[in-house]
């Protein structure tokens, strides 16, 4: 019983930092996207927070309608609905 406990902590661990350290490298390989020119950016009213310490943002101009979340302590933001 107490291996089988073992062994399900061993691969759960595993996952974990397989997926950090992938989340990490993905981070650092990833370009970096060119800015556009203003007038074709989107205004967008869309506000994000942080999981992890709970600040929030607001995204005010965007590419396109539907962003990326921006990351915060290492983590994509949440985004939350306005409340108006
Ligand atoms: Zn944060």
């Amino acid at each position: 019983m107490g291996t089988v406990i073992n062994i399900v902590i061993a691969v759960a661990a595993c996952y974990f930092i397989m997926r950090f350290g992938m989340k990490m490298l993905g981070g650092f390989s990833q370009p970096m996207a060119e800015p556009l020119p203003p007038g074709e950016m989107r205004k967008v009213k869309l506000n994000y927070r942080c999981d992890i310490c709970g600040s929030e943002a607001r995204m005010t101009m965007a590419p396109d309608e539907d962003p990326p979340a921006p990351r915060h302590c290492l983590d994509d933001m949440v985004l939350i609905t306005p409340v108006e």
